[in-house]
């Protein structure tokens, strides 16, 4: 109970402003034809009846381009240590960061990741209706959250229903008090209501631990592998927008004064990726960087993280030009056994 409060929709932009004088606001905002989360001006612009940000707010903890560090006649760090609230976040990709926190921060900890997860509040938001692309409803990572949320809000209509799940986030409730009030009876029906009417709206409903026994018993031909690998433009996008891929690469830059070595995302779909001193390639062989991607997601990353590398966001169906997606893949497995 200590953690729940009712927000009337007329003061969140009097909350986020609040919170805007101490942190950068994140938030997502409609650009042309997409929804990209970027650092708000006008609080009246943000978008959250809207569909899957391209890419996914990962970018604020691990970002396509990150400088690293810089050596002039000294060495610099460049690590970033800005405070930011990601605001608007759907409920799979708070699921994802809690295995990109295991992959970033288990065992070696990451320094530029453990920085910005550090200094980053994420404020999500239950989604009363769901994408037609969107699968979390299966894996336990979606609509709503039971935990490993910060700040999680149901849109109940002319209010939220407000739940702190981190210490950061109680603080901000308490705060902030006098413009919230305790939830009553109707409250938690109306919460309740929202959540059952939003897991019927899932079109879309797949197993991925069917799809991983399928991978672990060998039961998929390389025919079947053939196939997609053969629709696959190696474009790179499902990696880009998938909020739980991690590759990348790092190289040096040098002006004439100075050296940068930055980070920035790869894609392991890439022929190049993991090439070794004399031009080896681990994958030249499509199928098999075709095969690693899936196999990481569904077999690896259960095995070494503790859960699926997909949380049912469907960026991957929306994106990818060769329809050979995480949801439409896992389908075909079904009719596709040797
Ligand atoms: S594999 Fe596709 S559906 Fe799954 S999390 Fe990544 S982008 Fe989303
Ligand atoms: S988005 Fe589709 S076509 Fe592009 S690399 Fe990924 S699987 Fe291949």
């Amino acid at each position: 109970m200590a953690g729940e409060w009712i927000l009337d929709k007329n003061h969140l932009s009097y909350w986020l402003r609040q919170m805007r004088n101490e942190m950068e606001l994140i938030a997502p905002l409609r650009e042309r034809e997409d929804i990209v989360f970027k650092s708000v001006e006008k609080i009246h612009e943000i978008v959250l009846d809207c569909p899957a940000s391209i890419p996914s707010p990962k970018e604020f903890l691990t970002p396509q381009f990150e400088p690293m560090l810089k050596k002039t006649d000294k060495i610099i760090d460049l690590r970033d240590n800005s405070k930011r609230v990601v605001f608007g976040v759907r409920s799979c990709d708070i699921s994802a960061l809690r295995l990109l926190d295991r992959f970033y921060l288990n065992g070696f900890k990451d320094p530029y990741y453990e920085a910005r997860r550090k200094n980053t509040l994420f404020i999500s938001i239950v989604c009363n209706v769901p994408d037609n692309t969107c699968f979390c409803i299966g894996l336990g990572t979606g609509p709503f959250l039971k935990e490993g949320f910060d700040i999680q809000l149901y849109d109940l209509g002319d209010r939220y229903f407000v739940q702190c799940g981190s210490k950061e986030a109680r603080k901000w409730c308490s705060r902030y008090s006098f413009l919230m009030r305790r939830p009553g009876k109707a409250d938690f029906e109306d919460q309740y209501e929202v959540e059952l009417s939003s897991q019927a709206m899932f079109r879309k409903r797949i197993s991925l631990e069917y799809a991983q026994q399928m991978i672990s018993e060998d039961k998929l031909s390389d025919g079947f592998w053939q196939g997609v690998t053969e629709r696959c433009f190696e474009c790179g996008g499902c990696v880009y927008v998938c909020p739980l891929c991690t590759c990348y690469t790092v190289f040096d830059r040098a002006y004439d004064n100075e050296t940068e070595r930055i980070r920035v995302w790869d894609t392991c779909f890439f022929k190049g990726f993991t090439r070794l001193a004399g031009n080896i390639l681990p994958a030249e062989q499509r199928i098999l960087r075709t095969k690693r991607w899936f196999y990481h997601k569904l077999l690896y990353y259960p095995e070494t993280l503790g859960g699926f590398g997909c949380v049912g966001c469907g960026r991957c169906t929306i994106t990818c030009p060769g329809r050979i997606d995480m949801a439409t893949v896992v389908l075909k497995m079904k009719d596709e056994q040797k």
